[in-house]
């Protein structure tokens, strides 16, 4: 849905952001945020709402909650100083190591805590929504950790693309669901998630993926990321002696890097710096820029910034990154950025694929083709400002990526 252009009072919102003033009580960010959802999934939000707020701040549930991310995480991740990308590109380069992290990616930190508040509201199963699979990894994990049935909604045209990733729920005890209306990829996911939820708002959790959808869901996948930044800002100041001069994370939902930044948000020496899927090109349907090409609207229960075309119909997107293949972008990015506090860029295709080649011989480390987006644009600043100290995000490991790295990098080079 199309909603027009924007009158706001920037330096207003950039000093209650800074203050930490957001979401406010309706779950905005300023213009952004909010609930447009049908009156059937009322109750159901309001009901989740009350549970973040009885239990976010719990002791005994944070106790908990930190045990799991101890002991079964992993946490918390390293910070590795890039000694050869630092050298290579004139700068101080720090990779926070979310590949680290059980099940190779941040997403863990969401779906373990997800799962544990789910648990506390009473619920006896858990539906979950996922495109490239990973989400769906971390979910299974996660319910099987709790000992929870998962059931886990997936497009069949993913399903098809990501068969390794099925193989792998199934194995963690997930019944993994083929969608075949709308797009049949993650969209069609969403929407078929959150009707299993209607139909059943007691005994059933919805256990979303990224920062996305209707409040409370940004702020509560906010919440259990921070810890990415809260880890990467003492290790900083430990093992470096310093603040970064800027902080890097790619943006699909943009999970990981409101994770990552969210903690740096009052730091206004720290710039911070979001990727987004350049694709092939700035053209619509060519990549999956939500910041950088699109413009306000209404998709899943949240206004934000949205690739649609001018009669708000949702564009198709683009990127060789299914993690970051998704035409919207959650409300608080949305937010930092038409307020400033965070620069979004696009990485396009090639770029990013070069970026993780390197990457991959200069640390012995093989990022997710999602986390090479941010790994392109470090590159960039680092150029821009010789000798700059940057913190990046290094969301996931890419072994997952080896079928698209079988016909890209190493095309003609087979095994
Ligand atoms: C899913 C995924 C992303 C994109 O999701 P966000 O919610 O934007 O973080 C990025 N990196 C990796 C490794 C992923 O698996």
């Amino acid at each position: 849905m199309r909603t027009g252009a924007l009158e706001i009072d920037r330096e207003a919102l950039l000093a209650q952001a800074v203050s930490g003033a957001f979401p406010d009580a309706r779950g905005r960010y300023g213009p952004f945020g909010g609930r447009y959802v049908p009156e059937t999934l009322v109750p159901a939000l309001d009901r989740l709402e009350r549970g973040v707020r009885d239990h976010l701040a719990d002791p005994a549930f944070r106790a908990r909650l930190e045990s799991e991310l101890r002991t079964w995480v992993g946490r918390p991740t390293p910070l590795t100083h890039a000694r050869e990308l630092s050298r290579r590109w004139g700068a101080d380069v720090w990779l926070k190591r979310e590949d680290l992290a059980h099940t190779g990616a941040h997403k863990i930190n969401n779906a373990i805590g997800q799962a544990l508040l789910a648990q506390r509201l009473g619920a006896k199963r858990i539906v979950a929504e996922t495109g490239a699979g990973q989400h769906g990894v971390a979910s299974a994990a996660a319910c099987a950790r709790l000992g929870m049935p998962c059931v886990v909604y997936m497009g069949a045209i993913d399903m098809e693309r990501q068969a390794p990733n099925v193989g792998r729920m199934r194995l963690l005890g997930a019944e993994v669901v083929p969608v075949r209306s709308g797009d049949q990829t993650l969209r069609a996911a969403i929407d078929e998630a959150l009707r299993d939820w209607v139909s059943d708002p007691d005994g059933t959790y919805y256990l979303l993926g990224s920062a996305v959808g209707p409040h409370p869901y940004p702020y509560l996948v906010r919440e259990f990321q921070s810890v990415i930044g809260l880890e990467a800002r003492a290790q900083m100041l430990e093992q470096a002696g310093a603040l970064p001069d800027v902080a890097v994370a790619c943006v699909g939902g943009g999970s990981n890097a409101i994770g990552l930044f969210h903690p740096f948000v009052r730091d206004t020496g720290v710039a911070l710096l979001g990727l987004e899927a350049g694709g092939t090109g700035t053209g619509l349907g060519q990549n999956a820029a939500s910041l950088a090409y699109g413009t306000p609207g209404v998709l899943q229960g949240c206004y934000s910034l949205l690739l649609q075309d001018e009669h708000g119909q949702i564009q198709e997107t683009h990127s060789v990154s299914a993690g970051l293949d998704y035409p919207g972008v959650g409300p608080e990015h949305a937010l930092l950025a038409t307020i400033g506090r965070v620069t979004y860029e696009a990485a396009g295709d090639d770029e990013s694929l070069e970026a993780l080649a390197e990457c991959c011989r200069a640390e012995g480390i093989l990022p997710a083709i999602e986390t090479a987006h941010a790994f392109a644009g470090a590159k960039r600043y680092a150029r821009a400002h010789p000798g700059s100290r940057i913190l990046l995000g290094l969301s996931g490991r890419g072994d997952k990526d080896m079928p698209t790295l079988q016909r890209t990098l190493l095309k003609g080079n087979p095994s």
